[in-house]
């Protein structure tokens, strides 16, 4: 699946990696090719570069890594002042290079560039309205429609704040976003924060902006502060300034940015997820205690929470699963018996660690559980003598609507089976997944701060009654909304 990466690949995929750099005198392109390479976790489908500079806004893009779709001569071409870039993940919007981001949209007063991550939920009635209105979408996605609707406001408002603030109040989802016009960098985030995006500052009067506090460090920016929610800043000549361009709501961000999707090396409101994920390891040790002689991570993602694992418990830790580091896209592969070779593919077991061993295994969370299955087929085949599965999330029960791609309902393995049922679907001795409040007290934040709705079905944002019903045709209940 990724880089990152969960070797439980065919299954959760991420949204997106966004990054915004304002900085004269620098090459742009080159220092947003690195904050988009430290953000690739996030997303391997697409990347792109927009630059504003003395041509105007150039524009590249193409699907594939970073690294693919750039190389000296394509960032040679793009020269200027300001830079925004972005990897892909579909979430709204199929997989081609027209949907490809940055999304570029002409409109009265110059163009406008957007990237975004996240997802809108009302995509379609505001696009039905504005092709009622006359206006012709390239893409499918929602991100060509917001920087759309931004570009006709803008007719109206003559600065981007005006135009964000006339429009905003329209979009429901998910959304931190960045922009670029031919003199500003602008980095907004939807009113509930469900998903992250930073300040960072450089030398001077230049920043930057990024999904993560990591595309920060590896361009050599001081990380200020989380772009607020509800709130737009602008970069300009003048400096930084920041706008409330929708009224904050309750916070609300995505809890999976702690369990797995941010970069271990990031940190969240103040949080350093790899100490966060430690904490949630030694607590699943305290909830779900095992007889055992060893723990091991499946790599790499389950690393840290089996070091807590193990620290917790006293039973040793070891290295029993070993990475093939070049394996990236597993996840295009179209039917199960091409998935099980994908896990060979990906993992070779350690027989030297689990030989005659009692075995814990610590992963980051289930949702299809086939992958799952057969690391343990792996980890009994190198002579495990039993094998402990330990979850350091609760069950995934419920699908998303912001941003990440998991399928509907009946494809979550916790929707449809007790933990006791999943236990023997898996094939493993014992398993323990950790509670919502030993995650909420691992991460050491109120509850109130996150969106868990994968977990309790308490979305943030209400849901569109045709979406419920597309996603969660597993049963005749429906998504509780806070505001519903
Ligand atoms: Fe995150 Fe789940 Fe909420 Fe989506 S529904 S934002 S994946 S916690």
């Amino acid at each position: 699946m990724n880089d990152k990466s969960r070797a439980d690949g065919a299954e959760v995929h991420e949204a997106c990696g966004v990054f915004g750099i304002y900085a004269p005198g620098e090459d742009v392109a080159r220092l947003t090719f690195f904050g988009l390479f430290a953000l690739q976790h996030r997303g391997q489908e697409s990347a792109g570069i927009a630059v504003a500079g003395p041509d105007g806004i150039q524009l590249h893009r193409d699907m594939g890594l970073v690294t693919q779709v750039f190389d000296e001569q394509s960032l040679a071409r793009l020269r200027g002042d300001i830079a925004i870039g972005h990897t892909r993940y579909s979430t709204t919007g199929s997989s081609f290079i027209c949907n490809a981001q940055p999304i570029r949209v002409a409109g009265p007063r110059g163009d406008i560039v957007l990237a975004h991550n996240g997802n809108l939920i009302n995509t379609r009635p505001l696009r039905d309205k504005l092709e009622a209105e006359g206006l012709t979408f390239e893409t499918t996605t929602d991100s060509e429609l917001m920087a759309t609707m931004i570009a006709q406001a803008r007719a109206h408002s003559h600065d981007i704040p005006n135009a964000v603030r006339r429009v905003a109040s329209e979009w429901r989802g998910a959304y931190s976003t960045v922009l670029l016009t031919q003199h500003a960098l602008f980095g907004m985030r939807d009113p509930y924060g469900v998903r992250p995006l930073v300040i960072g500052a450089l030398n001077g009067s230049h920043y930057a902006l990024a999904s993560e506090t990591c595309a920060l460090n590896v361009v050599g920016a001081r990380f200020l502060r989380e772009v607020e929610p509800g709130e737009l800043v602008m970069i300009d000549d003048t400096g930084l300034r920041s706008y409330s361009v929708i009224a904050g709501r309750r916070r609300a961000m995505c809890i999976f940015e702690f369990i797995y999707f941010a970069r271990p090396d990031s940190h969240i409101y103040g949080k350093t997820l790899h100490t966060a994920r430690q904490r949630m390891g030694e607590i699943l040790a305290e909830e779900h205690p095992a007889e055992a002689d060893v723990v091991i991570p499946v790599p790499d993602t389950g690393w840290p929470a089996a070091i807590g694992f193990a620290r917790a418990s006293g039973i040793s830790f070891g290295e029993g699963l070993i990475k093939n580091r070049y394996i990236h896209r597993t996840f295009i592969e179209p039917d199960q018996r091409q998935r099980d070779l994908g896990v060979r593919m990906k993992l070779t077991p350690l027989r030297e660690t689990l030989a005659g061993k009692r075995v814990v295994v610590v992963e980051d969370s289930i949702v299809r559980g086939t992958t799952t299955r057969n690391i343990i087929n792996l980890i009994r085949d190198a002579g495990a003598t039993a094998v402990h599965l330990r979850i350091s999330s609760p069950p995934y029960r419920f699908p998303c609507f912001y941003g990440i791609d998991t399928f509907d309902r009946r494809m979550l393995l916790a929707a449809r089976l007790e933990v006791e049922e999943i236990r023997d679907y898996l094939g493993a001795d014992s398993l323990g997944y950790l509670s919502v409040e030993g995650l909420v007290r691992a991460i050491g934040l109120p509850r109130s701060k996150f969106c868990l709705a994968c977990f309790d079905s308490r979305y943030p944002i209400p849901i569109p009654r045709a979406m419920k019903v597309s996603k969660f045709s597993l049963e005749e209940e429906e998504p509780a909304s806070e505001e519903s």
